[in-house]
């Protein structure tokens, strides 16, 4: 069987290894380069080169005006380039839009493309931590629900998961609703992300299952955009122990009725060590998916839950 195609996320160049920094250098990293590399079509770009900047070149930064304006200037020559950034990023963010990105991966701290915290100076005096790069705040603006997250974030194994799981998510319900879909498909497709959404967000499930119950009775264009937003808002609201406990305990209780004795013990020592913390995700889920091979429980097998993302990626290992 032919392996899907790459996922194909946007990143900051520099993230890669190419050498578009202000002073000539990169900031490879390896999670993105040989983890990530393997399962993803990097979208690689670099606004400051593409812009016309160049290599090397003066570097850049944010400051705040005396009325609270955010402008990006030249450090030492201050030249203020703000509109030329703004109308480059409305335009590659625009340009963007037909690559079939399903996220973004951007330099943290960067007056670009920094999505939070990036020190902008003047006004009061002292410089703070409270801005976002100008071509972040368009991509952001422009893409609202894309996963996005800062390779500083990805260091983090629960944002790491999260993101994964987002945009390989964001990637099927794109494939869902790019074709003819009728409402029976939104209904299947809700269907086997039940459980993963359960993990996420109960509450917002349980909206969305009503939704894609609706049907006829409700226009298709109207359906999709609610569905599409209210999913993706879900699946941003990061998954707890106590979330998965829950799925894992439903999981279980399907299952009760084919196991034996012995089995049922296992399952139930994993589920426990799970929840106190002394194992990962990835043990119970192990267990359960073998389970539900060797039953074929059709109730459970489709559900994306069990498989959200390559097992390559090495996610859900954290306690
Ligand atoms: S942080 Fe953004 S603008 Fe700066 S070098 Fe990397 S890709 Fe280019």
């Amino acid at each position: 069987m032919a392996a899907p195609p790459a996922i194909r996320i946007g990143v900051s160049s520099c993230l890669l290894g190419q050498a578009v920094r202000f002073d000539g250098g990169h900031k490879r990293n390896p999670l993105l380069v040989e983890t990530f590399g393997r399962f993803v079509e990097w979208i690689p770009v670099c606004p400051e080169v593409e812009l016309g900047l160049g290599v090397p070149r003066e570097t850049l930064r944010l400051t705040r005006t005396a009325d609270g304006e955010v402008r990006m200037v030249t450090t030492k020559s201050g030249r203020d380039i703000t509109a030329q950034m703004r109308e480059w990023s409305r335009a590659r963010t625009e340009a963007l839009a037909g690559e079939g990105l399903s996220g973004y991966v951007l330099k943290k701290d960067s007056p670009s493309c920094g999505m939070e915290r990036v020190t902008v100076s003047g006004g009061s005096g002292a410089a703070l931590r409270t801005g976002r790069g100008l071509f972040a705040e368009a991509l952001m603006a422009r893409f609202p629900r894309l996963p996005i997250e800062d390779e500083g974030r990805l260091s983090d194994l629960r944002l790491r998961d999260n993101f994964v799981e987002r945009a390989f998510a964001y990637r099927r319900l794109g494939a869902l609703f790019a074709g003819r879909w009728q409402p029976d498909d939104l209904i299947r497709f809700h269907a086997v992300h039940e459980l993963a959404l359960l993990a996420h967000s109960p509450a917002i499930e349980a909206e969305l299952a009503r939704l894609a119950a609706r049907g006829t009775s409700m226009a298709r264009a109207d359906l999709e955009i609610r569905y599409r937003d209210r999913f993706m808002d879900a699946m941003a609201t990061l998954a707890t122990t106590r979330k998965h406990a829950n799925v894992l305990r439903r999981m279980a209780g399907r299952l009760a009725p084919l196991l034996g004795a012995d089995a049922w013990q296992e399952l139930q020592s994993n589920l426990e060590d799970y929840r106190l913390g002394l194992a990962p995700l990835v043990v119970p889920l192990a267990l359960i998916r073998r389970h539900v091979r060797r039953h074929r429980v059709e109730q459970l097998a489709g559900q994306v839950y069990l498989d959200p993302h390559p097992t390559e990626l090495m996610l859900r290992n954290h306690a």
